[in-house]
């Protein structure tokens, strides 16, 4: 069980799990407790850390975060991912964004204060929403999006915009992707999704009323799929293949 901490007991030297991060690349290892790292938590008691690492050069053993999946389990995929976006937001705040004084990391919490303003900046997250939106004749409604690599189509998604709930960025997103309007919105899960500082929080809906109207900037194509019938989909590190999953567990219920 992993158990998320600021702070470790343990001694420099100490066996630990270290996460090396060089942008957003990543090298894991079981190694000894460096002296200067970014303590993440323990992995059924062993320290786990995060170590950036700038001037790694190439052929040192580092894989993008994405290629990781499958390599290494779960648990430590996720601490890696978290270790990514440790030592991205200590990177990205070595000035104060208000005034641009040289910030100082807290001896107390995972934050970075300005001497000069007194502005602390803590690690960031942006919540986005991703919806699987079915019709009432059990078809799923998948989309092809302008920025996938590959040519899958997968769940409709937005980031969550200042002042609005999570039930309206959901609505909101859906009408602006693909024109039509949906209900009986439910929570499915949620996942942190370190690209570079997402948290991605699933929900399925109904379809309410409207005709896919594409957006043809963000989104491609749209269409409706019956289970038996499926596009591409995404790959099994996403939320997105989890609720297509789901859905095609619930329909083979019916
Ligand atoms: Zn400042």
């Amino acid at each position: 069980m992993f158990e998320p901490g600021f702070l470790t007991s343990a001694a420099p030297g100490a066996p630990s799990l270290v996460v090396h991060v060089r942008g957003a690349t990543v090298r894991v290892e079981e190694g000894a407790l460096p002296y200067r790292a970014h303590f993440l938590g323990s992995l059924d008691g062993l320290p786990c850390v995060a170590v950036d690492e700038p001037d790694a050069g190439v052929g040192t053993g580092f894989v993008e975060l994405r290629r990781l999946w499958g390599q290494v389990g779960a648990q430590v995929w996720a601490i890696a991912g978290r270790a990514v976006q440790i030592v991205a937001w200590d990177v990205d705040h070595r000035f104060c964004g208000r005034c641009g004084t040289p910030t100082q990391a807290l001896a107390d919490q995972r934050a970075r204060h300005c001497p000069r303003c007194s502005l602390d900046a803590y690690p960031r997250l942006a919540p986005a929403v991703i919806v699987l939106v079915e019709r009432d004749d059990g078809r799923v409604l998948l989309a092809h999006n302008a920025s996938f690599s590959e040519p899958f189509f997968s769940c409709l998604a937005g980031f969550v915009e200042p002042g609005e709930t999570l039930e309206e960025a959901v609505h909101r997103e859906v009408r602006e992707e693909v024109g039509i309007e949906v209900c009986d919105l439910r929570y499915f899960r949620s996942q942190p999704w370190p690209f570079p500082h997402s948290l991605m929080i699933g929900f399925t809906a109904r379809l309410a009323s409207g005709e896919l109207r594409p957006d043809g900037q963000e989104i491609t194509e749209a269409a409706w799929f019956p289970a038996s019938d499926l596009p591409r989909l995404p790959g099994e590190i996403s939320i997105a293949r989890a609720l297509i999953e789901a859905w095609r567990e619930r329909s083979q219920e019916r």
